[in-house]
């Protein structure tokens, strides 16, 4: 691996200035993507690494109606940090079991999304609370849904020079809760399948549901038909089996060192299974029994 330039600035405008004068250039946060994938050569060696660790406007976490993330906020912080818990009931459980507490320290939410893995445990909770990434280059800013970031493995809807500067993510409303389950082999290994859950329920009734999952498809994603065959519904046992029945179809899991595709398919239906009992606790509406999950 070699570098030509290692570029450290403090200031977004100067970090934004770089790229746009080093079209060769990658962005650096932790580093824990990248360094593997520049000691394996999957990318070829950058003309310069811009890092961004010292751009105070991309470590805060501000707090309103919208709960704005800055993409360098250690993930250490991140986990616990009481408004995530709070809004993000999903997020906080995937930084609980996330790397280690090493990788934890420097890893960043904005190096999660920009590296793009099917298997990103950040991308299944942000999916399940309809987050939005503000997207900043010389150019100007804009927003974008999560949903549309994922273009494949490791590939983004960032444009040349375009950075991730914040995380952002609504409400939520009263009376949501949301949770995150993943399997990985042994702990500190990618997962083979991970699966967030997100409910509103008014009285007995799902007013929304919004499932997510990462590692089955070559990118995280929403599994629409499972939101279908929960809203709208009492979350009844036959509800909660339909969802369970149409993750099959929509996911497209391959067989790797990790894991079989079956297997895949398996334990996704499994997670999403224990995701709606889980929230059981939570919501008197999702029945707590029955299903046979093995
Ligand atoms: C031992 C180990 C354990 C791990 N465990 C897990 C795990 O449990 N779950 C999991 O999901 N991942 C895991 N990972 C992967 C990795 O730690 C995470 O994906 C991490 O969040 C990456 O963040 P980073 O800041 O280190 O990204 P970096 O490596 O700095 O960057 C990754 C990519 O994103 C780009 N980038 C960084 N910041 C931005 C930005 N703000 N805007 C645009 N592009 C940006 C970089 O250019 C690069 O292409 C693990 C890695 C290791 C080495």
């Amino acid at each position: 691996m070699t570098c030509i330039a290692y570029h450290r600035p403090t200031s977004l405008g100067a970090a934004l200035e770089l790229a746009a004068e080093n079209p060769d250039a990658r962005f650096i946060a932790g580093g824990t993507d990248l360094l593997v994938k520049l000691r394996k050569r999957v990318h070829a060696s950058p003309a310069a690494l811009i890092s961004l660790r010292r751009i105070d406007e991309l470590a805060r976490v501000e707090v309103g109606e919208c709960l704005r993330i800055g993409a360098a906020v250690p993930l250490a912080d991140l986990a616990v940090n009481e408004h995530v818990r709070e809004r993000l009931p999903a997020l906080t459980d995937a930084l609980a079991t996330f790397g280690s507490r090493q990788i934890r320290n420097v890893a960043t939410l904005g190096g999660n999304l920009g590296n793009a893995s099917p298997g990103s445990d950040a991308a299944p909770p942000l999916l399940v609370h309809d987050a939005r990434l503000e997207l900043r280059s010389t150019s100007g800013v804009r927003e974008i849904p999560l949903a549309e970031f994922f273009r494949g493995p490791g590939e983004t809807a960032l444009g040349a020079g375009e950075i991730v500067t914040a995380i952002l993510v609504d409400g939520p409303s009263e009376g949501a809760v949301s949770v995150f389950f993943r399997k990985s082999r042994v702990s500190m290994d990618i997962a083979i399948a991970s699966v967030a859950v997100l409910l509103e329920v008014d009285g007995t009734r799902c007013t929304k549901a919004r499932v997510a999952a990462g590692a089955v498809a070559p990118t995280p994603l929403r599994l629409e038909a499972a939101e279908a065959a929960l809203e709208g519904t009492a979350l009844d046992e036959a509800a909660c089996a339909a969802a369970v029945a149409s993750v099959d179809a929509a996911i497209a899991p391959i067989s790797d060192v990790r894991a079989e595709e079956w297997y895949r398919r398996h334990v996704t239906a499994v997670l999403l299974r224990r995701a709606l009992m889980r929230l059981a606790g939570s919501t008197a509406a999702v029945p707590t029994g029955g299903g046979g999950v093995s």
